[in-house]
Order: C-alpha cells, then structure tokens, then sequence
C-alpha cells in the first residue's frame, strides 16, 4: 500500500510500504475512514525532534475493522471503530486510574496517515460505536482520537468546574478544543489566547468570552486584567514551549490550576519560582481511552462538533501538502481520505 513517511525535515513521502497484517494475537487491522495530521507531526517535520531514519506517520485514526488477532474478544470485522495515539490493555494498575497512556503494555500506534492500520490490544484500545455513523459525523469522530481526547484532558487536569474562569494557551486545534471542553464543563468564563482572526472566530464559536492577543509577559498582565488582577482558576497550555508554560504558570491564580498537554520542547520550570505560584501542576500525554465513550456519545449525539478544527481536506495522496499547510499556519488542521 501506498502510505506516509517522514525522511528528513520537511520530507515528507506518500510511498510504498508495507501492509499492516495481524502480529500478534491481540492486534486489529482497520482500513481507515480519515486521518489527519497532528501538531505533534510537525516537531519531526520542523527537525526539532530528530528523525534518525525514515519514519511512518500519522496516529490519529477511526475506521472499520478488517481482521483481528484469534485473541480479540470484544471487536469483529465490520465494526466503526475508534482508538488513541498509544495502545493500552485498559486493566493494568495505570489504566484502572484511568491513565491509559501510562499502560504499562501500552505501545505507541503509528502509520496511520495510510489507507490501513495495525492497532495492537484491540480489546483495551478500540472503542466501537453501535452503528457505523452516517459521513458527516466521521471528522468528528476522528477529532475524539486525539486532539478533543487532549483538548478534554487539558480541561480535567486544570480542574474546570461549572463557573470557572479558564485561559487557554495556544490556538491550535488542541488549544480550540480544549475551549470546547471548557465549555462543556461548565467554564463562565473563556479566555482564548490566540492572534489569528479565523481561529479566533472559532474559539467563540466552541465558546470562548474573551480574546487575548498578547504574549508572554503582556499576554499574563492582560489575563490579570481580566481576573481582578488574580488571575485564571484554570490554565490549560496546550502548546508545550518555554513562554507558552511560563505564560500558563504565570496566568493561573494562586492556587490555581494549570494543565499542560503540548508535548514539551526545551521547556525547564524553575523549583523556587513554581514554589512561590501556588500552582496546582498536572500534564502529561492525555489519556484519551479514558474518554473515547463519553466523546463518541456527545458525538454521536451531536452535542459537539469538534470536527469543526478540520479546515482543509486533502485526498491522502496529498499529505505532503497538508503538513506544508499546517506548518505554514495556513490550515488549523488537516484531514486526510485514503
Ligand atoms: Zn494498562
């Protein structure tokens, strides 16, 4: 099959590769309904994270079901199914706690930029829905794989109560959805931290109140403005940078919470300036199977749109020019169909 894989920065390749067949008894093989590409592609794409050797891309997937393992249980072929970026048993200690992504089986799920995908522990990833959903639901479906499972994350950890005053750091589709999930939790109030005019416009539509257009130092200062110079109950920083965690830290209120779920990148936190917050820290690659059900519900239930993030789709042959996109800020997020 034809599928997608990483050279060097900016490499990007739709090639021949291997088709993904059953290896262990546990795994599924799924022919994907969508995919897309992650802001978390573009650390590799940009050569920040180093690419040692050509690598297969893509962890975001939903689709149906084609072959599974003789020790499969719960799935057959012909069932919609949906998954998370790591694969986890759900039943060791970490997934009883509802960390899944800390599995202690888990094994990381890629090559799903690809017409088919091998998905090991299938009983403990994939969550199947009742009925395959009608089409104008599968970009939605396909955001509860990853960045509204993340964005929801961002919301949990930083404790959002019915209420709340959130800031959101970042406005890239974590960022928005995490916006979404803010409001789903009952936030009053919505920051939204972002500079770009369409993503702003989408950050109200999910719910944000307000918009910040300063960084750094400002971008706090404005956030105390806001928050009758306290700041925000909960940060949720969904970049991963010094300045975004600095500014998250810098926004939440004493005793405030802040999430952080962009995958870290050069960011080192003082231990006497973290001291001196009063900060509640949680953070981490999001649990996403914690929330596959609840998420597919709302979804299947049309009580969210998340797939709204989706403002650019490309037949999978042009993945190449959906990481360009991205990488350029031209897109807010990329579906591909294989
Ligand atoms: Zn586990």
């Amino acid at each position: 099959m034809l599928a997608t894989v990483l050279h060097s920065p900016g490499d990007i390749r739709f090639e021949d590769c291997a088709d993904p067949e059953i290896i262990k008894p546990t795994d599924a093989v799924i022919r994907l309904s969508a995919t897309c590409v992650c802001g978390s592609d573009l650390w590799p794409y940009r050569g920040v994270q180093k690419v040692p050797e050509p690598t297969p891309m893509g962890h975001e997937y939903c689709g149906i079901v084609e072959e599974v393992g003789r020790g499969v249980t719960s799935l057959k072929p012909g069932q919609f199914v949906i998954g998370s970026f790591f694969a986890s048993d759900n039943t060791c200690p970490s997934c009883a706690a509802g960390y899944q992504t800390s599995c202690q089986h888990r094994e990381l799920v890629i090559g799903a930029q690809a017409p088919r995908l091998r998905v090991p522990l299938a009983d403990g990833t994939l969550v199947a829905t009742a009925e395959i959903p009608p089409e104008e639901l599968i970009p939605s479906m396909l955001a509860v794989s990853d960045v509204l499972g993340t964005g929801w994350f961002a919301a949990e950890a930083a404790n959002v109560k019915p209420g709340a005053t959130v800031a959101v750091v970042g406005d890239g589709a974590v960022g928005l959805l995490a916006v979404l999930s803010a409001k789903q939790m009952g936030a009053e109030r919505i920051i939204a931290m972002s500079r770009h005019s369409s993503r702003q416009k989408l950050a109200r539509e999910f719910g944000a109140t307000d918009i910040v257009t300063e960084r750094g130092a400002e971008g706090v200062e404005r956030i105390k403005q806001l928050t009758k110079g306290v700041g925000a109950d909960s940060v949720l920083e969904c970049v991963g940078t010094q300045e975004s965690m600095q500014q998250a830290i810098g926004a939440a209120r004493p005793g405030g919470y802040v999430s952080y779920v962009g995958v870290p990148h050069g960011v080192t936190l003082d231990g006497q300036s973290l001291f001196f917050t009063h900060v509640h820290l949680h953070g981490g690659p999001a649990p996403v199977r914690r929330y596959l059900p609840n998420l597919i519900n709302l979804v299947w239930n049309r009580k969210i749109d998340p797939g709204k993030v989706f403002d650019l789709t490309l037949p999978l042959a042009q993945v190449a020019e959906g990481y360009r996109a991205m990488d350029e800020r031209r897109a807010i997020k990329a579906l591909l169909r294989p």
